[in-house]
């Protein structure tokens, strides 16, 4: 039989142990890149779909950005704990999100999110816009966060509606502008779970999703924005047949696409990437450098070119 002395030692390494994991975030330096960061979620995208589907938008970004085709999400692979650990830089265990329904009574996510680090540390104002009701867990209430979202089971709730309200409420907000967006599109996970990953309607679904994006970048243009926003185009998992959430390679890897001022054009990241790592580099992409948090997130530091 141990000793009390001896399990509570042993309570302190594991406790340690979990510590050393985290890397402490206290980031400095370098020179601001973009005035807005638009974070585009196509979900369930695979990157062998921007092989086979017509995507003009997003191989803009590929070949003017930087990208990887061999991003990982996180377990278990659904939207819900994936974006949750994009926001955080935390694992799915980590920050608590295991669940992947819309269920309000279990409240907002608790991990600080690099929206709330933009707002707190660097006054910088962020914008959601969902198509999925579920997101409102990752969308915590803080200073003028601005949120949007349309029901999955609401006949116009589209990737062309999502980005139009994202358009609009920038022209309309009154109370100081959003820089940091997060614009969720759902097309492609709905089309993959009625007709499967990688059919007809999915791969015209991923079409759309694109058309979306390229509506978007117009109305920046037409805003006066485009030239200073970086966007960074990912999803939160991929799919396999009519589901995803399994550890398969066709649902754990993702795209991961990066494109705007002071980051690198045509090239290919070397580094694994992970969904993880987005905070970190979303915020160094606006130049929010100087906070502290406790995560796993890795700024991608190769695409920038400072
Ligand atoms: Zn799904």
């Amino acid at each position: 039989m141990q000793s009390f002395a001896a399990r509570m030692s042993m309570v302190a390494m594991a406790l340690v142990i979990t510590l050393v994991g985290l890397t402490l975030a206290c980031a400095a330096g370098p020179s601001v890149a973009a005035d807005n960061v638009v974070l585009i979620v196509v979900d369930g995208l695979r990157p062998d779909a921007l092989k086979l589907a017509k995507v003009p938008t997003i191989d803009g970004f590929i070949k003017r950005g930087s990208s990887t085709m061999k991003a990982q999400t996180v377990m278990p692979s659904l939207t819900l704990p994936a974006v949750a650990s994009m926001l955080t830089g935390l694992l799915v265990d980590q920050h608590g999100i295991t669940w992947n329904e819309y269920e309000p009574m279990r409240g907002f996510l608790k991990a600080p999110t690099a929206f709330e680090i933009a707002s707190f540390a660097a006054g910088r104002l962020g914008a959601m816009f969902f198509g999925k009701e579920k997101l409102l867990h990752v969308a915590k209430p803080d200073r003028g966060l601005l949120v949007q979202v349309c029901s999955v089971s609401e006949a116009g709730c589209t990737a062309q509606k999502i980005v139009t309200d994202a358009l609009t409420a920038y022209r309309t907000a009154t109370e100081g502008k959003p820089s940091l967006f997060f614009i969720h599109l759902a097309d492609p996970d709905l089309a993959g779970h009625e007709k499967g990953w990688m059919s007809k309607s999915y791969l015209q679904a991923v079409e759309a999703s694109d058309r979306a994006i390229a509506t978007l970048v117009k109305g920046f243009e037409e805003l006066g924005l485009y030239k200073h926003t970086a966007f960074i185009v990912t999803a939160d998992h991929g799919g396999h047949d009519k589901t995803h959430g399994t550890t398969a390679p066709e649902d754990m890897t993702i795209p991961w696409i990066a494109y705007g001022p002071g980051i690198k054009s045509g090239y290919e990241i070397k580094r694994p990437v992970s969904i993880i790592d987005t905070a970190a580099t979303v915020l160094r992409a606006l130049g929010v450098t100087d906070y502290y948090v406790e995560w796993n997130s890795k700024t991608v530091d190769e695409i920038f070119t400072d």
